[in-house]
Protein backbone atom coordinates (compact mmCIF):
# COMPACT_ATOMS: atom_id res chain seq x y z
CA UNK A 1 0.00 0.00 0.00
CA UNK A 2 1.24 3.50 -0.47
CA UNK A 3 -0.26 6.35 1.40
CA UNK A 4 -0.64 8.86 -1.32
CA UNK A 5 -3.39 11.55 -0.08
CA UNK A 6 -2.85 9.94 3.62
CA UNK A 7 -0.48 11.98 3.83
CA UNK A 8 -1.59 14.97 4.38
CA UNK A 9 -4.35 13.83 6.77
CA UNK A 10 -2.35 12.11 9.31
CA UNK A 11 1.27 12.44 10.82
CA UNK A 12 3.21 9.65 9.59
CA UNK A 13 5.68 9.21 12.27
CA UNK A 14 9.16 8.81 10.16
CA UNK A 15 10.67 5.44 8.60
CA UNK A 16 12.81 3.86 11.09
CA UNK A 17 15.15 0.32 11.02
CA UNK A 18 14.15 -2.66 10.67
CA UNK A 19 13.84 -3.63 14.50
CA UNK A 20 16.95 -5.77 15.10
CA UNK A 21 15.23 -9.08 16.02
CA UNK A 22 13.69 -9.15 12.43
CA UNK A 23 16.65 -7.77 10.86
CA UNK A 24 19.05 -10.93 12.35
CA UNK A 25 16.62 -13.18 11.40
CA UNK A 26 16.29 -12.39 8.05
CA UNK A 27 20.19 -11.64 7.78
CA UNK A 28 20.65 -15.20 6.79
CA UNK A 29 18.27 -14.73 3.94
CA UNK A 30 19.62 -11.69 2.45
CA UNK A 31 22.49 -13.80 1.20
CA UNK A 32 20.11 -15.95 -0.65
CA UNK A 33 18.23 -12.71 -2.15
CA UNK A 34 20.42 -11.89 -5.08
CA UNK A 35 17.82 -10.37 -7.18
CA UNK A 36 15.53 -7.19 -6.20
CA UNK A 37 12.07 -8.29 -6.32
CA UNK A 38 9.87 -6.49 -9.35
CA UNK A 39 6.36 -4.95 -8.33
CA UNK A 40 3.83 -6.54 -10.73
CA UNK A 41 1.68 -3.82 -12.09
CA UNK A 42 -2.17 -3.60 -12.87
CA UNK A 43 -2.34 -6.15 -15.32
CA UNK A 44 -0.73 -9.34 -13.77
CA UNK A 45 -2.70 -12.11 -13.55
CA UNK A 46 -0.74 -12.78 -10.08
CA UNK A 47 -2.79 -9.79 -8.80
CA UNK A 48 -5.75 -11.25 -9.53
CA UNK A 49 -5.60 -14.73 -7.94
CA UNK A 50 -6.32 -15.97 -4.58
CA UNK A 51 -3.46 -16.53 -2.77
CA UNK A 52 -3.01 -20.33 -0.84
CA UNK A 53 -2.27 -20.28 2.70
CA UNK A 54 1.40 -21.28 3.81
CA UNK A 55 2.33 -24.40 5.89
CA UNK A 56 5.78 -23.94 7.55
CA UNK A 57 7.65 -20.09 7.57
CA UNK A 58 11.70 -21.78 6.65
CA UNK A 59 14.23 -20.06 4.63
CA UNK A 60 12.98 -19.62 1.42
CA UNK A 61 9.32 -17.49 3.29
CA UNK A 62 12.18 -15.56 4.97
CA UNK A 63 14.00 -14.72 1.93
CA UNK A 64 10.63 -13.38 0.29
CA UNK A 65 10.02 -11.66 3.69
CA UNK A 66 13.26 -9.90 3.35
CA UNK A 67 12.64 -9.31 -0.63
CA UNK A 68 9.24 -7.71 0.13
CA UNK A 69 10.43 -5.56 2.84
CA UNK A 70 13.37 -4.29 0.80
CA UNK A 71 11.05 -3.55 -2.43
CA UNK A 72 8.25 -2.39 -0.33
CA UNK A 73 11.44 0.59 1.38
CA UNK A 74 12.74 0.92 -2.40
CA UNK A 75 9.31 2.53 -2.95
CA UNK A 76 8.60 3.91 -0.34
CA UNK A 77 5.52 2.14 0.54
CA UNK A 78 3.66 1.26 3.95
CA UNK A 79 2.91 -2.55 3.10
CA UNK A 80 3.36 -4.83 0.18
CA UNK A 81 1.96 -8.33 -0.35
CA UNK A 82 3.46 -11.55 -2.34
CA UNK A 83 1.02 -11.33 -4.99
CA UNK A 84 2.28 -8.16 -5.62
CA UNK A 85 5.76 -9.78 -6.66
CA UNK A 86 4.62 -12.65 -8.29
CA UNK A 87 4.19 -14.65 -5.35
CA UNK A 88 0.27 -16.26 -4.73
CA UNK A 89 0.69 -17.25 -1.26
CA UNK A 90 -1.01 -15.92 1.98
CA UNK A 91 1.97 -12.88 2.76
CA UNK A 92 2.51 -9.78 3.61
CA UNK A 93 4.90 -6.71 5.06
CA UNK A 94 3.90 -3.60 6.88
CA UNK A 95 5.89 -1.26 8.23
CA UNK A 96 3.88 2.44 8.98
CA UNK A 97 6.90 3.79 10.63
CA UNK A 98 7.63 1.93 13.95
CA UNK A 99 9.44 -1.11 12.04
CA UNK A 100 8.40 -3.25 9.96
CA UNK A 101 6.07 -6.74 10.74
CA UNK A 102 5.63 -9.65 8.97
CA UNK A 103 1.95 -11.15 8.73
CA UNK A 104 1.22 -15.02 7.55
CA UNK A 105 -1.97 -16.47 6.46
CA UNK A 106 -3.72 -13.73 8.17
CA UNK A 107 -7.32 -13.98 9.07
CA UNK A 108 -9.88 -11.00 10.17
CA UNK A 109 -12.00 -12.51 13.77
CA UNK A 110 -13.31 -9.09 14.28
CA UNK A 111 -14.04 -5.83 12.91
CA UNK A 112 -15.83 -2.31 13.98
CA UNK A 113 -15.99 0.76 13.40
CA UNK A 114 -15.98 2.62 9.41
CA UNK A 115 -13.96 5.27 7.70
CA UNK A 116 -13.22 6.40 4.55
CA UNK A 117 -9.53 7.00 3.30
CA UNK A 118 -8.37 7.95 0.14
CA UNK A 119 -5.22 4.93 -0.53
CA UNK A 120 -2.75 4.20 -3.26
CA UNK A 121 -1.25 1.02 -4.36
CA UNK A 122 2.49 0.21 -5.43
CA UNK A 123 1.02 -2.39 -8.52
CA UNK A 124 -1.45 1.14 -9.44
CA UNK A 125 1.33 3.87 -9.09
CA UNK A 126 -0.32 7.26 -10.27
CA UNK A 127 -4.10 5.60 -8.83
CA UNK A 128 -6.13 6.52 -5.18
CA UNK A 129 -9.56 5.75 -4.43
CA UNK A 130 -11.40 7.03 -1.36
CA UNK A 131 -11.89 3.13 0.31
CA UNK A 132 -14.37 2.57 3.35
CA UNK A 133 -13.02 0.10 5.82
CA UNK A 134 -13.54 -0.78 9.50
CA UNK A 135 -11.07 1.38 11.48
CA UNK A 136 -10.29 -1.47 13.83
CA UNK A 137 -9.95 -5.19 13.50
CA UNK A 138 -8.62 -8.28 15.50
CA UNK A 139 -6.57 -10.38 13.35
CA UNK A 140 -5.54 -13.86 13.73
CA UNK A 141 -1.97 -14.54 12.11
CA UNK A 142 1.53 -15.74 12.30
CA UNK A 143 4.76 -14.46 11.95
CA UNK A 144 8.02 -14.96 10.24
CA UNK A 145 9.03 -17.16 13.24
CA UNK A 146 5.83 -19.27 12.81
CA UNK A 147 4.48 -17.58 15.97
CA UNK A 148 1.29 -17.20 15.97
CA UNK A 149 -0.59 -13.89 16.87
CA UNK A 150 -4.37 -12.40 17.85
CA UNK A 151 -4.15 -9.04 17.75
CA UNK A 152 -6.24 -5.63 17.97
CA UNK A 153 -5.33 -3.32 15.15
CA UNK A 154 -5.99 0.43 14.67
CA UNK A 155 -6.54 3.47 12.04
CA UNK A 156 -3.85 3.11 10.11
CA UNK A 157 -2.21 -0.21 10.37
CA UNK A 158 -5.90 -1.59 10.57
CA UNK A 159 -6.12 -0.19 6.71
CA UNK A 160 -2.83 -0.87 5.94
CA UNK A 161 -3.39 -5.06 6.74
CA UNK A 162 -6.87 -5.21 5.07
CA UNK A 163 -5.31 -3.32 1.64
CA UNK A 164 -2.65 -5.76 2.13
CA UNK A 165 -5.31 -8.99 2.69
CA UNK A 166 -7.42 -7.92 -0.07
CA UNK A 167 -4.18 -8.51 -2.79
CA UNK A 168 -4.01 -11.83 -0.95
CA UNK A 169 -7.56 -12.67 -1.99
CA UNK A 170 -7.12 -10.55 -5.56
CA UNK A 171 -8.71 -7.61 -4.59
CA UNK A 172 -7.80 -4.30 -5.62
CA UNK A 173 -8.54 -1.23 -4.71
CA UNK A 174 -10.02 0.25 -8.18
CA UNK A 175 -12.82 -2.42 -6.86
CA UNK A 176 -13.93 0.25 -4.49
CA UNK A 177 -14.54 2.76 -6.98
CA UNK A 178 -17.71 4.20 -7.94
CA UNK A 179 -19.07 3.76 -11.62
CA UNK A 180 -17.86 7.81 -12.36
CA UNK A 181 -13.98 7.36 -10.72
CA UNK A 182 -13.92 4.43 -12.70
CA UNK A 183 -14.39 5.58 -16.07
CA UNK A 184 -12.03 8.39 -14.76
CA UNK A 185 -9.38 5.37 -13.82
CA UNK A 186 -9.75 3.87 -17.64
CA UNK A 187 -7.16 5.60 -19.10
CA UNK A 188 -4.55 5.05 -16.23
CA UNK A 189 -5.15 1.37 -16.05
CA UNK A 190 -5.20 1.18 -19.78
CA UNK A 191 -1.23 2.66 -19.57
CA UNK A 192 -0.59 0.38 -16.71
CA UNK A 193 -1.66 -2.97 -18.70
CA UNK A 194 0.35 -1.82 -21.14
CA UNK A 195 3.30 -1.32 -19.10
CA UNK A 196 2.32 -4.41 -17.47
CA UNK A 197 2.84 -6.27 -20.50
CA UNK A 198 6.16 -4.81 -21.79
CA UNK A 199 7.27 -5.99 -18.30
CA UNK A 200 6.41 -9.84 -18.98
ZN1 LIG B 1 -1.77 -2.52 -2.88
Amino acid sequence: MFVGGLRNRKTIPPRREPTRQLRHRLTISFMTTTVPLKIRLYGDPCLRKKSVPVVYVGPTEQSLLFGLLAAMRENKGVGLAAPQVGVNRQIFVADIGDGPMAFINPKIIRKSGGDVIEEGCLSIPGVTVMVRRPEKIVVRYIDENNQPHEKIYEEMMARVIQHEMDHLDGKLIVDYAGIKEKIKLRARLRELKRKQKGME
